[in-house]
């Protein structure tokens, strides 16, 4: 018996949508649910990834149906920022590589490569992109057999939507949530713009933060010039012996502000982004500065030694030494002594190197004087090449030293301190010695999707959101207190970074998406605009079925329909909306809201997420808050992560070719729980076809020998599947 399930699921398909079946209306007599999963960014087409959270998502979306709720499940897209104008810049510059990575997405769907071509052609209309793409992603949900509400459509791209944000915004700014001050981000060297995770190659699974160093100005002696180390323990100060230099790097010798400073030529590039005037004057080989004596902000005189481990790309480019108290520092001194070619090398250094004396500044319970001796020794470092080992001896000391460690009789008024309470302190005191500035870095290396170097800039005038603003994180507290969370063990996850959320960026120099309302030069970013849009799918139907145009949806208009506030009569005399239309879209929104459950993976956890609890805490009564968040692991193929350099992506329109909506979304959602990592191995996949295939064949059997009197005995698949 063949069976052709793609036939089937077609019609199914096909039938659901043809019928609306997904488009529910307000029903006093049903309890509602209102489902949500983030909307899809337009720059190009989903993989089974995604295809991971939506297919989840669809499971739980049926049951709660099954279970007889009324259930809004709505999709929209999100084009917010710079990638769709990247797509149709290197599309217009004729660029190979964009036109042959769009050929591909655009040869899943269209056959005809004349046809192919001219729709790659019209990418070089940004709107050509979200449209087109819009589109494609609808036919993959509903290939994969999602029971979507398709009659809510938008993208943030759209003016009604520009309204909608523009009020939120304004309601941001009333509260006080909302400031401007110059401040450090990410930074693409080449995009000149600001840059967050979805900016980011790989910024959603391996996020970059901006960090802050402290940067020590020595004294060079003999010269009017300061040579600038950078650390992030800057409390060490009472520790240090020596500088180190990477003798085969070329250092930059320029004026920063008024002070002549030595920095490498990368640190040079990051300081005239961060606030600082740099002209430079010379070029300096590192090996020429071994040998030379500095003055540290202490007034101790002490020796610059060469060490090929100081990386030109971390910060100033210079490392000063804590060997006491840093196993890197106590291992390069070592490997140092043994390097009998380097000593020859330069005169004197072998005793500039012997006169070094580690200086021991924190008493730590469990540790001696010389921690970084002991740490080597304990995970038997055996030179500075180890850099795994070293990176664990110093995260573990560091860590340990931080909490229960206290500075010594060597740290003059800071003695007896912790080092969480010093660090402050110790910084204050040394910029008041005009000993140290803030050097900005990036927690690791990264690129931009435009290839560019991503790099840690102050910008002025930078419009954020401030989280640590009085009383909202004991409010969104309490939201979360209130919420389902599963996995379970992301509550804890969401309360921590609820804790450390601070301040962030929230609007950019470029980009598509909502301009500030009170300063138009800036766009609202990505993260920033994607955090209330639930209550926006209650209202757009309405909104589009009367008419009503964006000039109408005055700040008043949101502030009744979503809030409740002002009369009817008042707005409906101040947006020129008929009572009774307003009355029936204030109605909608209240009959859905709040969110009651929002699905999505569990790598939006840190930003998306928190942000959207935060936001509807801002802006919404508790009534209103978000109920639930159900979360889903990353899904791997054949244990390796996809990635388009490894070329084994599979893209959400293959699925249904390949291996047929039914038999995905039983893999999908039998192969593993939310909270564990999704190997999608083909074999596997082979396995779950035969036995579906076996069970349907049963099912039709029993079904057809049902239908029959007298009953026959089944036929020979089913019995020898049976026995
Ligand atoms: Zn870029």
């Amino acid at each position: 018996m063949a069976l052709n399930f793609g036939a089937i699921e077609d019609k199914w398909q096909e039938r659901w949508y043809s019928e609306k079946a997904f488009e529910p209306a307000p029903n006093g007599m049903k309890p509602k649910f209102f489902f949500t999963v983030p909307y899809p960014y337009v720059s190009g087409t989903l993989h089974v990834g995604h295809g991971r959270t939506y297919v989840s998502a669809d499971v739980l979306a049926r049951f709660k149906r099954m279970q007889g709720f009324n259930l809004l499940w709505p999709m929209a897209f999100h084009a917010t920022g710079t990638p769709v104008l990247a797509v149709s810049a290197k599309i217009a510059a004729g660029d190979e590589a964009a036109w042959k990575l769009y050929r591909g997405y655009v040869g899943t769907y269209e056959k005809d490569v004349k046809e192919v071509e001219r729709i790659v052609g019209s990418f070089v209309e940004p709107r050509a992109v979200m449209d087109y793409f819009s589109s494609t992603i609808i036919r993959d949900f509903k290939s994969i057999g999602c029971s979507l509400d398709l009659s809510r459509q938008f993208t943030t791209n759209d003016k009604e939507y520009n309204k909608f944000i523009e009020w939120q915004f304004h309601k941001y700014k009333k509260k006080g949530y909302l400031k401007q001050a110059a401040y450090p981000l990410l930074y693409c060297v080449d995009c000149a713009n600001a840059v967050g995770e979805d900016d980011i190659q790989e910024g959603d699974t391996n996020p970059v933060e901006v960090q802050v160093f402290t940067a020590f100005k020595f004294k060079l002696e003999g010269e009017d010039a300061f040579v600038v180390s950078s650390t992030l323990r800057p409390e060490t100060v009472f520790g240090i012996t020596n500088m180190f230099v990477n003798p085969s790097v070329e250092y930059v010798k320029a004026v920063v502000d008024n002070e002549t400073w030595y920095v490498s030529i990368q640190a040079a590039q990051k300081l005239s982004r961060q606030n600082h005037s740099v002209k430079e004057t010379a070029r300096v080989q590192g090996s020429a500065l071994v040998g030379k004596t500095l003055v540290s902000p202490l007034g101790k005189r002490v020796p610059v030694l060469p060490s090929s481990f100081v990386d030109a790309e971390t910060a100033s480019g210079f490392v000063h030494s804590v060997p006491a108290h840093a196993p890197y520092d106590w291992i390069a001194l070592a490997d140092l002594k043994k390097d009998v070619k380097t000593l020859v090398k330069y005169p004197g250094l072998a005793e500039a190197l012997e006169a070094i004396e580690p200086i021991s500044l924190v008493s730590t319970p469990g540790y001696g004087e010389f921690p970084a001796k002991e740490a080597c020794e304990r995970m038997k470092v055996a030179n500075a090449r180890e850099t795994p080992k070293l990176d664990k001896a110093t995260a573990e000391l560091y860590k340990k030293e931080f909490y229960d460690g206290v500075l010594n009789e060597n740290c003059g008024q800071f003695a007896g301190q912790k080092i969480e309470q010093a660090k402050e302190g110790v910084v204050k005191w040394l910029k008041e010695k005009n000993a140290v500035v803030d050097f900005y870095e990036t927690t690791r290396q990264a690129k931009c999707r435009c290839g560019g170097q991503v790099i840690a800039a102050v910008m002025q005038n930078q419009w954020f959101i401030d989280f640590n603003s009085e009383g909202w994180k004991e409010r969104s507290n309490e939201c979360l207190d209130r919420m389902f969370v599963f996995p379970t063990a992301y509550k804890k996850q969401f309360s921590d970074i609820f804790a450390w959320l601070d301040k962030r960026p929230c609007a950019r120099r470029r980009g598509l998406g909502t301009q500030l309302p009170f300063a138009n030069e800036w766009i609202i970013e990505s993260l920033s605009d994607s955090t209330i849009y639930m209550a926006f799918y209650t209202v757009i139907k309405q909104i589009r079925r009367f008419g009503i145009k964006p000039e109408q949806l005055r700040e008043e208009f949101f502030d009744h329909v979503l809030l409740g506030e002002g009369t009817v009569e008042a707005v409906s005399k101040t947006c020129a909306v008929k009572p009774e239309v307003l009355k029936s879209i204030r109605k909608e929104f209240e009959y859905w809201y709040p969110n009651d459950l929002r699905h999505t993976s569990v790598a939006h956890v840190s930003n998306h997420l928190s942000f959207f609890i935060f936001a509807h805490t801002a802006i919404f009564s508790p009534k209103h808050w978000p109920r639930a968040i159900t979360l889903n692991e990353m899904l791997v193929k054949e244990g390796v992560k996809m990635s388009k350099s490894k070329g084994n992506v599979i893209i959400l329109s293959d699925v249904k070719r390949k291996y047929g909506a039914d038999l995905f979304r039983l893999c999908i959602s039998s192969a593993s729980e939310f909270g564990s990592l999704l190997d999608f191995r083909d074999r596997d996949v082979e396995a779950a076809r035969k036995s579906f295939i076996k069970w349907t064949e049963l099912m039709l059997v029993l079904s057809e020998a049902a239908q029959k009197t007298p009953v026959k005995q089944p036929d020979s698949i089913a019995v020898k599947w049976m026995s």
